[in-house]
């Protein structure tokens, strides 16, 4: 009995592939419900709020954290799945947790952590967000990690090497790793939260980068998807064009293109489904990737990517930032290497148990990706005397 409202090729609770420790079930939630739940209330998730999006955390009050960044993710995922008939559940739960690995500063700590774990297997966040949830959360009495389902890891996983599948499907044969090797898809709800993320900041990065005053809205016009959603709006609104109304202009512009992207995906995936015509999961797994912008919509979201790239993240206010950020990390990561009893005593405890040089580097990258970007910088400062950032 598939669960009322969800279409043949969603995700049913009722036939998840489990968890990887058996449970009672929880008698008024749904298996999707309760990963959502304990996702809400792990630690890693409340460590988002303090963690970069783009801007870093000291560097002003109203722009995205991980934390907001995940909510708008989640809320994007939840009104396309409704419209698709996909599991909003499920979504919800990955698109919360989609970011919960991701290292203090955004990517220049994640690609400082990762050159610092060169030698001893690397640092993939994606990878790093399935060892929180199976492993790093220490809350319940009977497992490590918060026992999630087998679709909601599937979700969280969104990248992986092959190297590091290969190591997955040793632990846990045909598990999540496998479709890596396999070459095959996840779920629908797994493909959606990919494509709601995307949207999410391309738009909220537009917004931020503005108000930071690092982009302008003369900037943007050369971008087609913002240009005719602001042209849009100033004819249907003209009084938006006086200088006191920018803001509002740039809201309604950044609110059409969100609009016309979720309509995109919506459209384009239905007709991707008709095509295809998946009855179960299991045959979306076998497909190409079905939840997808149009052609036109996905060059346009490129075009626009593309200009956030070389003008935003690449801006040199921001590199300069960043580039603090990065030494953070690599001087943490070489003073626990050498003083690894100035870890907390759980990771310190750890190091201790740990005999391969790469079992104990890994002890000190997740000490360092479980850092808020505030903890870091404290950390940094405890250790070498000198504050870098904030
Ligand atoms: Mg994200």
């Amino acid at each position: 009995m598939h669960e009322a409202g969800l279409a043949a090729y969603a995700c049913d609770p009722a036939q998840s592939r489990g968890r990887r420790y058996w449970e009672e079930p929880a008698p008024t939630r749904t298996p999707f419900q309760r990963d959502r739940d304990r996702i809400v209330h792990s630690t890693a998730f409340r460590r988002l709020v303090y963690k970069t999006q783009v801007f870093l955390n000291h560097e002003g009050d109203l722009f995205r954290t991980r934390l907001t960044h995940s909510i708008e993710v989640a809320q994007l995922g939840r009104s396309i799945a409704r419209s698709l008939s996909l599991n909003e559940d499920l979504v919800e739960a990955i698109c919360l947790a989609h970011d919960l690995g991701h290292t203090p500063f955004g990517h220049a700590g994640q690609d400082a952590l990762h050159a610092c774990m060169a030698e001893f297997g690397g640092f993939e966040h994606n990878l790093q967000s399935l060892r929180v949830v199976d492993w790093l959360e220490r809350r319940y009495p009977q497992f490590d990690g918060l026992n999630l389902c087998f679709e909601t890891r599937e979700g969280i996983l969104k990248h992986c090497s092959q190297a590091n599948a290969r190591a997955l499907e040793a632990q846990e044969p045909g598990g999540v790793g496998a479709r890596f090797l396999l070459r095959q898809q996840p779920s629908l709800e797994a493909q959606l939260c990919n494509l709601a993320d995307e949207i999410a900041y391309n738009a909220h990065d537009i917004d931020d980068g503005v108000r930071s005053g690092l982009i302008s809205m003369e900037q943007l016009q050369s971008i087609p998807l913002f240009e005719s959603h602001r042209l849009q709006a100033l004819a249907e609104h003209p009084a938006l064009a006086r200088l006191e109304s920018q803001r509002r202009l740039l809201y309604e512009a950044i609110r059409r293109m969100l609009s016309a992207q979720v309509y995109d995906v919506i459209e384009a995936t239905r007709h991707a489904l008709q095509t295809h015509g998946p009855k179960h999961v299991n045959e979306v797994r076998a497909m190409p990737v079905l939840v997808r912008f149009s052609e036109e919509m996905h060059g346009q979201s490129l075009a626009l990517k593309r200009f956030l790239f070389a003008n935003l993240y690449r801006h040199p206010q921001v590199v300069e930032t960043t580039n603090s950020a990065r030494q953070v990390v690599r001087d943490l990561f070489a003073s626990y290497m050498q003083q690894p009893q100035a870890m907390k005593p759980i990771f310190a405890q750890r190091w201790d148990e740990a005999v391969a040089p790469s079992d104990r580097a890994r002890v000190v990258a997740d000490f360092i990706a479980g850092m808020t970007d505030r903890y870091a910088v404290k950390e940094h400062e405890r250790l070498t005397g000198q504050r870098l950032l904030g």
